[in-house]
């Protein structure tokens, strides 16, 4: 389970791979940007591309990344937002997952529509935007 309402992703600034990690304010619609850095291109395996993106994992610094699925949870003005099967880069290691930008965009819009349904607990599967 995925307490933390903290979402990481790579993003990418003119062709240059940056790491992102950003915060969703329970409370309000804003998201943070905790931080923003470049990762070292030599812990990058040579050729990759953005479609299969292979990085070490920042948390442990052990593991490498893998593309697989995972379970993102949102809490947002009292509604809790479950999204099942996202697809993530995730540690072979430690387990910790990487939810690229788009995703997290499509993410954020699910969270949006289940607020505006009213319902307080929501289990949906991903779906791309
Ligand atoms: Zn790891």
């Amino acid at each position: 389970m995925y307490h933390n309402p903290k979402l990481q992703f790579l993003g990418w600034i003119d062709n240059l791979p940056i790491h992102v990690v950003i915060a969703i304010n329970t409370n309000e619609q804003e998201t943070i940007v905790i931080t923003a850095y470049e990762p070292n291109l030599h812990e990058w395996k040579p050729g990759f591309q953005k479609k299969e993106v292979m990085m070490k994992c920042v948390i442990c610094k052990q593991g490498e990344t893998q593309s697989g699925l995972t379970n993102v949870t949102i809490e947002r003005r009292g509604m809790i937002l479950i999204v099942k099967d996202v697809p993530a880069e995730v540690c072979s290691n430690c387990g910790e997952s990487y939810v690229n930008e788009n995703t997290t965009r499509s993410i954020l819009r699910m969270a949006e529509d289940a607020l505006k349904t009213g319902v307080q607990v929501e289990i949906c599967p991903f779906k791309a935007a």
